[in-house]
């Protein structure tokens, strides 16, 4: 499959939708730079600088951190030449003033959103992804208890070290950010609808099925060469 031109998305979708996952399958078919501002974030607070000390204390709470911090961050890192060839923004914008920070940004920059993705995510599917996801200390790397099992249990297949739980996965957090997305994140929905950029998936689905229709939509929206056979 070719990607036929600059390919820029959002993401959108509740804790737990799957938008890294897709992010990262994404990434590699197409080639798009992946911006995850949870990730940014988090490499942040390993730093352990006060800057890190400070967002950690947001995070941990499952809060979102102040808006100027997470946009400066994204906009700094969207400028840099490998973001040119297109861009994945996970995880950013997750509120109307990010969003209209964003649109000013890529009008400066002469850029084009292509489409938003909306991962459709059920709150019972999204609390048993984030209870259940692990994650390599050393790589990064995600898995999952039972959709996405290290080879050996609690281990991880490329490090061989034991695998870790984000401290904002425990049960009351994630309630506390499912929350904190409902009340800030679901805005951006109708926001990208009244643009047309909205484009809903089923975030239910399995990794794999879902891959497979956002393909579609590039291919409906001749992003990608319609003869791929992917
Ligand atoms: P995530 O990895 O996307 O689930 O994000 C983890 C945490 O990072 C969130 O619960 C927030 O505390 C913080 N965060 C990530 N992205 C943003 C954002 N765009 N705005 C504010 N806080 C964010």
């Amino acid at each position: 499959m070719t990607k036929k031109q600059v390919i820029n998305i959002v993401l959108l979708g509740p804790p737990g939708a799957g938008k890294g996952t897709q992010a990262v399958l994404l990434k590699k078919a197409y080639g798009l730079l992946h911006v995850s501002t949870g990730d940014m974030l988090r490499e942040a607070i390993k730093e352990g600088s006060k800057f890190g000390k400070k967002i950690q204390a947001f995070m941990d709470k499952g809060e979102l951190v102040p808006d100027e911090v997470v946009t400066s961050s994204v906009i700094k890192r969207m400028a840099k030449p490998d973001a040119f060839s297109g861009v994945i923004l996970d995880g950013y914008p997750r509120t109307r003033s990010q969003a209209e920070s964003l649109d000013v940004s890529l009008v400066e920059e002469k850029r084009t959103l292509n489409m938003v993705i909306y991962l459709k995510t059920s709150e019972k599917v999204a609390i048993e992804r984030l209870s259940g996801r692990r994650i390599c200390p050393e790589c990064g790397k995600n898995y999952h208890v039972t959709n996405i099992p290290p080879k050996t249990p609690n281990i991880c297949d490329t490090c061989g070290v034991k695998l870790t739980q984000r401290v904002d996965d425990a049960p009351e957090t994630v309630k506390n950010r499912l929350v904190v997305y409902e009340n800030e994140t679901k805005d951006l929905i109708a926001y990208y609808e009244e643009k047309n950029l909205l484009y809903q998936v089923n975030g239910d689905l399995s990794a794999g099925e879902l891959f497979k229709d956002i393909a579609v939509l590039f291919k409906s929206e001749g992003l990608i060469d319609d003869n791929s056979d992917e």
